[in-house]
């Protein structure tokens, strides 16, 4: 294979890549096939699939276009591509001219390395679940195979989704996709958590912070949930807010500058009123 010139530019590998993609799956001619998510483009068994660019542009891909083989840097990523029809997940290979572009790349050419089917439900919900069985559909003339789990599947979902997935296996000649790794697919900023370091009064700002990422230490206190994100706030600072009763409230603006709100045009802001002794008496203790 004859690799283009490295142009200082762009960054582009020549080794391969190893990333994250989703294929939807179809039958052609009976034969079991995977395609794009986003066109109607099948990718062929044991041959490198190559990008071509919709607007006649080589190589591929360019930097000031869209074209090339997609694919993300993790399996967490996989989880963003909800509402697209997938149903298959993967590491994909990626070689040739490969660009970076915000959580993954833009390959010039890539073959799947390894492969599963996930719940196309559980994924549009934003997490990775093995599929049991699989439903064909009938789509703008393609037969579409939809894997689904056992909470999630239809009654015209019949045939066995171990089945469906060992024959794509050896059509592609490919390894399964570890279980451990299907279970990392998760939307993305999926745990999140509040905290409270600073402000004493109305209008203090929490941050908002993937769980990962953000230490809860001995001297914050969890004063309890907001849609199921656990919210603390530092001991000092609860010894401002004991009595009284928090809204946190989303408000336009721009947040703390680490906080994850950031880009959506709104802001977290803590409004407070105090509790009265009957509701004091009420409250459970807090840990
Ligand atoms: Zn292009
Ligand atoms: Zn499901």
């Amino acid at each position: 294979m004859r690799l283009h010139h490295r142009q200082p530019e762009i960054p582009t590998f020549v080794e391969a890549v190893t990333a994250w993609r989703g294929w939807s799956l179809v039958e052609v001619d009976g034969e079991l096939r995977l395609s794009s998510l986003t066109r109607p483009e099948v990718w062929t068994p044991r041959a490198p699939h190559a990008a071509s660019c919709p607007k006649g542009r080589t190589p591929t891909p360019q930097r000031r276009c869209r074209c090339g083989v997609y694919a993300a840097v993790s399996p967490e990523a996989l989880a963003g591509l909800h509402s697209l029809p997938g149903g298959v997940v993967g590491e994909v290979s990626l070689w040739g001219r490969v660009i970076e572009h915000g959580r993954g790349f833009r390959a010039q050419v890539g073959y799947p390395a390894r492969l599963g089917l996930v719940c196309a439900a559980c994924l549009a919900e934003g997490s990775g679940r093995r599929a049991d069985a699989v439903q064909r559909v009938r789509v703008a003339g393609r037969t579409r195979l939809i894997p689904w789990c056992a909470q999630h599947a239809p009654p015209t979902a019949r045939t066995s989704a171990r089945s469906v997935e060992s024959s794509l296996l050896s059509v592609y000649a490919v390894d399964p996709i570890a279980e451990e790794l299907i279970a990392r697919i998760k939307a993305q900023h999926g745990e999140l958590l509040f905290h409270q370091s600073g402000g004493c009064c109305d209008g203090s700002a929490p941050m908002c912070f993937p769980r990962g990422e953000f230490l809860v230490g001995d001297v914050d206190v969890k004063l309890g949930e907001i849609g199921g994100v656990p919210f603390h706030m530092s001991r000092s600072q609860f010894a401002y807010w004991e009595h009284t009763h928090l809204i946190i409230d989303a408000i336009p603006g721009s947040g703390g500058m680490f906080s994850l709100e950031r880009p959506t045009g709104l802001r977290f802001i803590t409004r407070s009123r105090l509790y009265s002794d009957q509701e004091l008496a009420r409250l459970p203790p807090l840990g």
